[in-house]
């Protein structure tokens, strides 16, 4: 089999990146043009990966027409650690922060954020096993909360956030992680988001977060307190050089989001993965075989989660698709069924290929 020869991916992530991104990655591995090194190899301190770190920045900036008074860091540990940094960044023991408490990832962050202060949930879904998003008459804010932490798209449910909650003028948090640059986000209504880059932006190993300057000043209060590598204030000083950075990932990232540039942004990408999705939900509703297992009106655009009518049957989809091809199917382990996570860089030619894939099924086993 030659290398090139690939399959379909609907893995969660790390997930599949766009192929013009991996033939760039290829042919310049060995030595980036006019460096003679590999990003691999380059110093942290180079000019190289400086310009590589604002090229990436300015682009990200392009892309989400993200202003001035926010700073783009490139960090580690992922967005767990996310989960701990914000808490200890934004909020004291005797200070509360709501959290909306609508899938097992908000579930961890609510965790992480107890060990730092109080919390207050807003809405929590977990009783209906996490299969919609709270309404905003559903939510109840305190007055006096340090930020209001949603997750925007839920990765292992399969809901997502059509309309982002009113949150008054509490800085709005959310874990972005799964549906970042997606579709247009509307940063002016946030004061921090945190995504780790490995479904929708590039490999793991580095964590964008945007955040509000304001944020980095409250943070900068707490710094004597806070372990250096986790404060925010330290890592915007520093320009997300503070050590050193994934210097190979931001390189990725940096390309992905030259090719969302080029296929026109976020708004034209959001077309795209609304087809995708439009696609799939249509085959899942078409007779009852499927069964879709989230909201219909808070169903994901990123990962569309189903049902069949027994395990033994999701197993055998599981691993006939994976002949056919399609890999990455299974659901989260803990909640089972079938998942296919569709993001900016999954094609539409493996969501026909899905398609045509469960309708033959349904035929040998409806
Ligand atoms: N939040 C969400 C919504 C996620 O989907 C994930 C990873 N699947 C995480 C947080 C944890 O991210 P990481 O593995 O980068 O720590």
């Amino acid at each position: 089999m030659p290398t090139t020869h690939r399959i379909y991916n609907f893995a969660a992530g790390p997930a599949v990146l766009p192929m013009p991104v991996l033939e760039e990655i290829q042919r310049d591995l060995v030595a980036l043009p006019r460096v003679g090194m590999s990003i691999l190899e380059i110093s942290h301190r180079s000019q190289t990966l400086e310009s590589i770190m604002a090229a990436a920045e300015a682009d990200i900036r392009a892309l989400a027409h993200i202003p001035d008074t926010y700073r783009v860091l490139f960090l580690q540990g992922g967005a767990s650690l996310q989960f701990s940094m914000v808490p200890m960044n934004l909020l004291d023991a005797d200070s509360v922060a709501d959290y909306v408490d609508a899938g097992l990832f908000a579930d961890k962050a609510i965790e992480e954020a107890r060990k730092v202060g109080r919390v207050h949930i807003a809405a929590s879904t977990k009783a209906e096993r996490y299969a919609r998003i709270p309404d905003q008459s559903e939510m109840t804010f305190s007055p006096d909360a340090a930020y209001v932490h949603i997750t925007s798209n839920n990765t292992i449910e399969g809901t997502q956030y059509r309309r982002l909650p009113d949150v008054g003028a509490v800085p709005l948090v959310s874990d972005t992680s799964s549906d970042m640059f997606s579709r247009p986000l509307d940063i002016s209504r946030h004061a921090l988001v945190y995504a780790g880059a490995q479904k929708n932006m590039g490999p793991a190993g580095v964590t964008l977060v945007i955040i509000r300057d304001d944020l980095v000043r409250s943070s900068a209060s707490r710094k004597a307190s806070l372990p250096t590598m986790m404060s925010y204030a330290v890592l915007a000083e520093h320009r997300s050089l503070y050590n050193t950075p994934p210097a190979f990932a931001i390189y990725v990232l940096g390309l992905v989001m030259k090719w969302l540039l080029a296929q026109g942004g976020l708004p034209a990408i959001a077309q795209v993965n609304e087809r995708k999705a439009a696609a799939l939900y249509a085959e899942i509703d078409r007779t009852g075989f499927y069964r879709g297992t989230a909201a219909v009106a808070d169903r994901s655009l990123m990962n569309v989660t189903f049902r069949l009518g027994t395990e033994d049957l999701e197993k055998q989809f599981v691993a006939d698709a994976a002949a056919a091809g399609m890999d990455g199917l299974k659901g989260h382990r803990a909640v089972g069924g079938i998942r296919a996570s569709i993001y900016n860089a999954f094609p539409e030619e493996g969501v026909a290929a899905l398609v045509a894939f469960m309708k033959e099924f349904e035929r040998r086993h409806g």
